[in-house]
């Protein structure tokens, strides 16, 4: 691969991994993809026929209906995605109209989801077409905080199209961006889907090797992003950058245009994640949520070491990664920068835990556990 950029001087080992044949063989799908030797899944999707009867618009369907005809599409384009992830096929166009195309239903199907709102397991049911406010404490509307290319994330993503949205359906209470997932959620640019498709376009014409989703969380925001798809012009990859507390509804949308996923495990227990995000059942959902998405697509998990909390959270997430996932293809960032921020640091007495960095000692013994485990992390940690 020749790169001539720019950004290669301030991030040189977004080249150098690509020599690593672990880091080519377990994110193979997203190499090809990000070097256009396949096209990315939500073109495919759109192109795929959903199965509608000729001329029927999915807009003017039941929601139930729109569930039959996605289950049986969708279950016969996964099968189809894999043989050419395989190579034991080419793709080609299949030139459905986008209107009539699995994506289209997808994009119906997703505005559906977001009102009454069941698009994380939240499941707050609260009809944000009517300008109710979610959880998440977002309306109807989706919110752009800011878009770039990010040159800080994985070595393998660099540099990223990064879409920041607004609204976040966790409250950490040491969250890093604060200011858009929880004070000001709603203070970004009100976009449309054809504006975002836009400013995807724009990120990659500027050379993103993926467009990036993330927020706050982009959960709340699947409706306008799934739609946006339908008007995306580049080939690039799409990545979701999570939380992983979606619903299993949402879950089944995401997995036919996603292509590389980026989800935290934070938590290796449900009392922590409600003691420090707010939510319930947490590990059960994200388990689950994992499963699905290392069945289809390429995974980099990522895991913040906290202080204090290697016994009850690191070791436990580690083991669960080893226990549910195939540990010989998944990447995974054991993140050592967790800084004591937001209402952490402005009352530390009240989580006395994670009110320091973690020690390296603390940071060394997580990566020497994760090895135990034959868990693959240097690569992007
Ligand atoms: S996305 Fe927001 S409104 Fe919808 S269920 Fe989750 S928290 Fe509630």
């Amino acid at each position: 691969m020749a790169w001539g950029a720019e950004w290669v001087a301030v991030r040189p080992d977004a080249v150098r991994v690509w020599r690593d044949p672990e880091v080519r063989r377990r994110l193979s799908w997203y190499m090809r993809v990000m070097l256009r030797e396949a096209p990315p899944k939500f073109v495919m999707a759109r192109s795929y026929p959903a199965g509608l009867d000729h001329g029927e618009d999915p807009w003017s369907l039941e929601a139930g209906e729109l569930w039959r005809i996605h289950e049986k599409a969708s279950s016969e384009f996964r099968r189809m995605w894999i043989r050419v992830r395989e190579g034991s096929i080419e793709y080609r166009d299949l030139e459905a109209e986008p209107g009539e195309s699995l994506l289209a239903v997808k994009a119906v199907l997703a505005h559906r989801l977001a009102s009454p709102c069941i698009l994380c397991e939240r499941r707050c049911m609260v009809e944000r077409r009517s300008g109710r406010i979610g959880a998440c404490r977002l309306d109807y509307n989706v919110y752009v905080h800011s878009a770039f290319l990010h040159l800080g994330e994985e070595a393998p993503l660099v540099p990223s199209g990064t879409i920041f949205y607004g609204g976040c359906n966790f409250s950490c209470v040491f969250c890093q961006n604060h200011d858009i997932s929880q004070d000001n959620p709603r203070g970004g640019l009100k976009v449309d889907p054809v504006r975002l498709a836009s400013i995807q376009d724009a990120l990659a014409r500027k050379g993103a090797r993926n467009i990036n989703h993330v927020g706050g969380d982009p959960t709340p925001s699947l409706h306008i992003i799934m739609e946006s798809l339908l008007h995306v012009e580049s080939h690039i990859p799409q990545l979701w950058n999570s939380n992983f507390y979606m619903s299993r509804e949402a879950m089944e949308l995401l997995v036919d245009v996603i292509d590389i996923w980026l989800p935290d495990f934070k938590y290796g227990n449900d009392k922590c994640a409600f003691r420090l995000s707010g939510v319930r059942n947490y590990v059960e959902v994200v388990r689950r949520n994992l499963k699905t998405a290392a069945m289809y697509g390429d995974v980099i998990i990522r895991h913040l070491v906290m202080p204090n909390h290697l016994e009850c959270c690191t070791k436990p997430v580690l083991r669960m990664i080893r226990e549910d996932l195939p540990v010989d293809k998944v990447l995974v960032n054991i993140m050592d920068q967790y800084t004591p921020m937001h209402r952490v640091a402005r009352r530390p007495h009240l989580w006395p835990d994670i009110a320091r960095r973690p020690t390296r000692e603390e940071v060394r013994e997580a990566r020497e556990y994760a090895t135990s485990l034959g868990i693959l992390w240097e690569p992007v940690s």
